[in-house]
């Protein structure tokens, strides 16, 4: 069989295995809680805040939606005419050259264009309120992303072109590889080597919340060494919590904002979600699916970077040639549309899941429905957003969804 064959073999094994991933680890669609308790909750939020969070809304939607298709025409543009070849041409020669600078000139041109849009975000955000940065803070965070982006994309970069190099036919085996181990190790540091970056975290002070939490994950078997607070207030108002890391790098952090906002019992739900991720080995699945989707990603651009009418377009001779990036990038742009709202209906899946955790844990659906209503209050969420839109774009149940299923189990309906 030649290496085609045993690529197509390959893809076919890996599609396979994300199929068996995701069937064993998923938890089975269930109807949202009956569309009469949706209402009735949406009722019970100030009418105001409604307004107000549908407002904001409205005025994201425009840089939204210019920034998907912006992003994805220009990686077109850079990938399926000879633009993108072309600028990794004018850097020099020699392939390592053409690969590191060349790529990341490519890269950080496709991301550039769509600044203006995020400077656009982030004056919206401003104007409700929702966000505590001045220009310079945001401005240092735009370079932080890029200097992370850099020092990755360069490894990324060189490591893919050297064994494209090398093994002309068989790169997309090691570089699959490659793209799998490299998916799972950045899970793994994420929050000690990247996350600090961006924000301080600290121990929760000691006392009776902290032992309430603490409390919390020994009831509920999951062992948690501690609970982290994130300055999150030097960005944002928002309230949020989240658990990330794998093994010894796992964590639940809880934004400073929702310690100042939120009452005791209310953290207590918002942790109690986050231990049902930790308890059902959510960050563990996103993994192992990001590594096997990785690594078909690498073998389906072999397959498909290998026809002809592509490679002619891009103005390449193949896909293992440095000047290839633009082609790259157009085809994870198309991969990542496809993906995208797949990706969304499998975390809101999981994210629903953690919701009944939270319910069943704390038994106390009464605080699990306030909480949602302040988040969705002080996030100004859209509690109950337009259907299409939630399918597609939504990573979490809707608010109204979240609040109906407190009140169906308070009903008894588990
Ligand atoms: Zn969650």
């Amino acid at each position: 069989m030649t290496a085609h064959g045993w690529a197509a073999v390959t893809l076919a094994g890996l599609v396979l295995a994300a199929a068996a991933v995701t069937v064993a680890r998923l938890p089975r669609r269930r109807p949202p809680a009956p569309r009469a308790d949706q209402r009735a909750a949406l009722e019970s939020l100030p009418a105001d805040a409604v307004a107000r969070g549908r407002a904001f809304h409205r005025s994201l939607r425009p840089s939204g939606y210019a920034t998907r298709v912006l992003s994805l025409a220009v990686a077109l543009l850079l990938g399926l005419t000879p633009l993108g070849a072309r600028i990794v041409g004018v850097v020099g020669e020699h392939w390592a050259v053409r690969a590191v600078v060349g790529g990341l000139a490519v890269v950080f041109l496709a991301s550039l264009v769509t600044l203006p849009l995020a400077a656009r975000r982030e004056v919206v955000l401003r104007r409700y309120g929702l966000s505590t940065q001045r220009w310079r803070g945001w401005l240092v965070d735009v370079l932080k992303g890029y200097g992370i982006g850099a020092v990755l994309g360069a490894g990324t970069l060189l490591g893919f072109y050297a064994i494209a190099r090398y093994s002309p036919d068989w790169w997309w085996a090691w570089a699959g590889l490659g793209a799998a181990a490299l998916t799972v190790l950045l899970s793994f540091v994420f929050p000690v080597l990247i996350e600090p970056v961006f924000n301080r975290f600290t121990p929760m002070p000691s006392g009776p919340l902290r032992d309430t939490l603490l409390g919390l994950a020994r009831r509920d078997g999951v062992p948690v060494r501690d609970v982290l607070v994130a300055d999150a207030s030097r960005r944002t108002r928002a309230v949020n919590a989240y658990v990330s890391g794998l093994g010894p790098t796992r964590r639940i952090v809880v934004y400073d904002t929702l310690l100042e906002r939120a009452d005791g019992a209310e953290v207590e739900s918002v942790v109690a979600h986050e231990l049902g991720h930790a308890r059902d080995g959510d960050v563990v699945t996103g993994t192992v699916l990001g590594a096997v989707g990785s690594a078909a990603a690498v073998v389906a651009a072999f397959l498909v970077g290998s026809w002809p009418v592509l490679t002619g377009l891009a103005g390449v001779p193949s896909v293992a040639d440095p000047r290839s990036v633009g082609l790259l990038l157009a085809l994870a742009a198309v991969a990542g549309l496809v993906a995208g709202p797949a990706q969304n209906a499998m975390s809101r899946r999981i994210e629903a899941r953690a919701d009944r955790h939270a319910l069943a844990l704390t038994d106390d659906p009464a605080t699990f429905e306030s909480m949602e209503a302040r988040l969705a209050t002080i996030n100004l969420a859209d509690p109950d957003p337009p259907r299409w839109e939630h399918l597609l774009f939504a990573s979490h149940p809707a608010t109204v969804e979240r609040m109906a299923a407190a009140r169906a189990y308070a009903r008894g309906e588990r």
